[in-house]
């Protein structure tokens, strides 16, 4: 038996059908740029998620460096994020002119540590990009209450938590705005890259989107040099296909991931979640001390897994420059030899749910033989 670690031919034999009526229909009516289909999309995602405002963008760090640039991010500025992410946050950061200034994961949940945000602070520091990573919410009490002590803007990166809620409210309204891939793996992927931004400010919302296309509202009236950064057509269309399938995926990760908890906490390190948040498991990261050896044993019984991620962004090569040594994110540090992304998606069922479990449990009781 062979279990991916993400299974996106088999997500498209179920939804065939919704996604082929998609797909010609902006072709039949030539919608490949803005149109229909991405207003569309756009409407429907912002109501999802309980937004005034969707900007579709052409993917997840796109969306990052427009909303930076709308909130007026620029040279010689220092904007937060977590050690523990994916490189678009540091990129986005970059792109402005301003600094990224890293700040180490708690070593329960994986996001930010909010007791280590305040020290690192200083007269240059303009804004915070939470990171809800795995698909489970920052700790969004402390990073909100922090932002406002210090004049601090926020930008989610929502990214691997489409769905998520802290607290009742879903993650894509904490922050002036919040940041969406739908790069094909994650839990609302498209066929290609896309991306979105959310916000419930009508003067962001313009100015962003604005950028995103030349710097124009209207064809040929430049107001700015902005770029290209569009969310096409078809990729809207296919997007608000599966946008209806959203939740039941979101709630077969949530199945799944509660299965993986009862069946393997005795034996690895489960997820911690947060008390009063809805965690959507983009993925579910368990930490144990021989990870590759374990790895390995999967592989040879056709079990995919991953590791996210194996180097923290200030220890990897496009930021040496800053000579970080391992003290300064010891969680970040440890964890990176430890965690171990299983699999889980929409659209795996029982038996591969069952037989990874089993696999883990063979493997461990083979050792303690
Ligand atoms: C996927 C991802 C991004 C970037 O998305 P792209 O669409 O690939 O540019 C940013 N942040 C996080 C946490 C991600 O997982």
């Amino acid at each position: 038996m062979n279990v991916a670690f993400v299974d996106l031919k088999k997500q498209y034999k179920e939804i065939k059908k919704d996604i082929e009526e998609a797909i010609s229909n902006v072709i039949l009516d030539a919608a490949f740029i803005n149109g229909k289909y991405v207003k569309d999309f756009e409407n429907s995602f912002s109501k999802k998620m309980g937004t005034k405002h969707c900007i579709g963008v052409s993917n997840g760090t796109m969306a990052l460096y427009l909303s930076l640039r709308a909130l007026g991010i620029k040279n010689n500025d220092e904007v937060i994020t977590a050690a523990n992410t994916f490189i678009a946050d540091g990129e986005a950061i970059s792109l402005t002119g301003a600094t990224p200034v890293f700040v180490d994961n708690d070593p329960d949940t994986f996001c930010l540590d909010t007791n280590k945000i305040e020290k690192v602070i200083n007269e240059n520091t303009k804004a915070i990009i939470p990171v809800h990573l795995y698909g489970q919410p920052a700790n969004m009490d402390n990073i909100c209450e922090l932002a406002k002590k210090y004049n601090l803007k926020i930008v989610g990166d929502a990214c691997q938590a489409p769905g998520a809620v802290y607290k009742d409210r879903n993650v894509g309204s904490l922050g002036d705005t919040v940041c969406y891939s739908f790069f094909p793996g994650k839990n609302l992927g498209a066929y290609g890259d896309g991306g979105a931004v959310l916000t419930n400010s009508d003067e962001l919302a313009d100015k962003i989107r604005m950028t995103a296309n030349h710097g124009r509202r209207e064809k040929y009236n430049n107001e700015f040099e902005g770029l290209n950064s569009r969310l096409d057509g078809l990729q809207a269309a296919i997007l608000n296909a599966k946008l209806k399938y959203l939740d039941k995926w979101n709630d077969r990760r949530i199945a799944i991931a509660n299965h993986y908890d009862k069946e393997l906490k005795d034996i690895v390190i489960t997820p911690k979640v947060l008390k009063r948040v809805k965690h959507i498991y983009h993925l579910y990261v368990v930490k144990i001390e021989n990870r590759l050896d374990l790895q390995k044993y999967l592989k040879n019984k056709g079990i995919s897994t991953g590791i996210h991620y194996p180097i923290p962004l200030p220890y990897s090569n496009a930021y040496s420059f800053y000579k970080y040594v391992k003290e300064d994110f010891p969680n970040a540090y440890k964890d990176k030899d430890k965690i171990l992304s299983l699999p889980i998606h929409g659209s795996m069922d029982d038996n591969e749910v069952e037989y990874v479990v089993t696999n883990i449990r063979n493997y461990y009781n083979r050792k303690n033989i």
